[in-house]
């Protein structure tokens, strides 16, 4: 049976047995692939990279999207930068907005998506809050006079069109968009083999934004399985939302969770020791001792 690898990161890969490769294409930014596997089903490959899977895709879009949409009292607009697949506008739009704008700079990875990926999206790009813009969402965020009150930066790792999604001027214009109330989450990368990714841009968002915390879950796609998102705002703490205020919400708003819980909410930001001090003291790691960052 055929595998699919990716490349190695510090000596370390996972492997997944591949059933059908369901599409193979070279588009204007990314080599796009999409694999039947034999342990997550059907999974877009991006440059190499894992990206989603119909088996796991609830994990990570449940903890990038619920933990700052609960974190603000009454969202209304938001603001998805990459996403191509959908997961994450299909859980935005489980809560009463006004509007979902989705920049994705990618089109093919869209098509290809609601192609062979159906059930990640659901029925989002059809829904009538969704405006879906083709483009670069460093720009679009540059020249935008909207405001959000939630952003999610559900991007590539910080490489290739990606790269100035984690930089401090994209975050200074994130914070013009977002106002005093509102709050950025962007997927930060893997604490065991892109630690120094983490440590780059979470510095970078404390030179931007007073309230900065960083959360994990564990994600069997993803190298190391543990995952990190960052969040940052000027007056809303993600850590600090009622229990019992998400549980009514989630009631309300009619949404199952596979992952995501009033418990998992808090308990995502409590950090190992390793990856808080790393973050504290943004001491450099010798890279020969990633993965699992010798304390
Ligand atoms: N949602 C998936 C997950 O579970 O991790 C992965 C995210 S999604 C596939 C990543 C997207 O970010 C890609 O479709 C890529 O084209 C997009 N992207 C990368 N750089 C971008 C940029 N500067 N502006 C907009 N989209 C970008």
């Amino acid at each position: 049976m055929q595998e699919f690898a990716e490349p190695f990161r510090h000596g370390w890969r996972q492997t997944a047995q591949v059933r059908e490769v369901l599409y193979d294409g070279q588009s204007a930014f990314q080599h796009v692939q999409v694999f039947d596997t034999v342990p997550f089903g059907r999974m877009l490959v991006l440059d190499d990279a894992c990206q989603t899977s119909v088996r796991d895709e609830y994990i990570y879009h449940e903890m990038l999207t619920h933990v700052p949409m609960m974190a603000h009292p009454a969202p209304r607009r938001v603001l998805i930068i990459g996403g191509g697949d959908g997961g994450a506008l299909r859980r935005v739009l489980e809560y009463p907005v006004d509007k979902a704008t989705m920049v994705e700079i990618d089109g093919d990875v869209v098509d290809v998506s609601r192609k062979l990926l159906p059930e990640i999206a659901g029925s989002a790009f059809d829904d009538p809050r969704t405006e879906l813009l083709i483009g670069d969402g460093v720009a679009y965020l540059r020249d935008t006079t909207e405001h959000f009150d939630v952003i999610l930066v559900d991007s590539t790792d910080p490489v290739g069109p990606a790269v100035d999604l984690f930089g401090e001027t994209f975050y200074q214009h994130a914070r013009r968009a977002l106002g005093d109330n509102g709050i950025i989450v962007t997927q930060s990368g893997s604490p065991l083999v892109m630690l120094e990714e983490l440590q780059a841009a979470e510095a970078l968002m404390r030179r931007v934004f007073p309230i900065v915390k960083t959360y994990t879950c564990s994600i069997p796609l993803y190298p190391g399985v543990l995952w990190s998102f960052t969040a940052a705002s000027t007056r809303l703490d993600p850590t600090q939302v009622e229990p019992r205020n998400i549980a009514g919400r989630l009631l309300a708003n009619g949404q199952p969770t596979g992952w995501y819980t009033p418990a998992i909410h808090a308990a995502a930001f409590a950090l190992p020791n390793f990856l808080a001090a790393a973050l504290e003291t943004q001491a450099s790691y010798d890279p020969s001792a990633l993965p699992l960052p010798l304390y």
